[in-house]
């Protein structure tokens, strides 16, 4: 059980992610979180290194589509302005909406990874309907009310990873 929690990788930023090694492996296709994974939770919109990184991703051929259980008003004001593919109100970490994303990308699971900050909605879900997956450090310290209350769970779960040795890392 505890294995569809673990991530296949762990970075501290998406900006620290290797293109050259997510092609390596395969990966034509970004499956993204929003909230504390490319922003704040509570950034409206999206910075200017971040756009120099998705245009970064789209000149090297990697499909990007952003996946968040954030609902429509949110997201649509911070991905419409810069043209940038989503999916809102997504229910992660159950994996329709991950599959939609897949077909819009017109690709298989296995070229597709999903990025994200949390255990129990982007990697349970990234790593249950068969995507590669990779952990990010939350950009913010501070969370949404719904948020709080998973990562308690999520606490818990790395505290126990690490108990069976699965994981190296914790987080506070
Ligand atoms: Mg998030």
């Amino acid at each position: 059980m505890l294995k569809k929690f673990i991530p296949d990788q762990y970075v501290q930023s998406v900006y620290d992610i290797e293109t050259e090694e997510l092609r390596k492996r395969g990966v034509k296709g970004i499956i993204t979180d929003l909230d504390n994974t490319l922003v704040e939770w509570d950034r409206k919109d999206a910075t200017e290194k971040l756009l120099t990184w998705f245009e970064r991703l789209r000149e090297e051929g990697f499909e990007v589509v952003i996946v968040s259980n954030n609902n429509e008003k949110r997201v649509h004001t911070f991905a419409s302005p810069h043209g940038l593919t989503f999916i809102h109100s997504a229910k992660k970490p159950f994996s329709k909406a991950f599959k939609a994303a897949c077909r819009l990308m017109n690709l298989k699971h296995s070229e597709v990874v999903v990025l994200g900050d949390q255990l129990l909605t982007d990697i349970l879900g990234g790593n249950r309907a068969g995507f590669q997956t990779i952990l990010v450090v939350p950009v913010a310290e501070t969370d949404g009310i719904l948020t709080k209350f998973n990562r308690a769970i999520e606490r818990r779960v790395f505290k126990a990873m690490k108990r069976k040795g699965l994981i190296e890392w914790e987080r506070e």
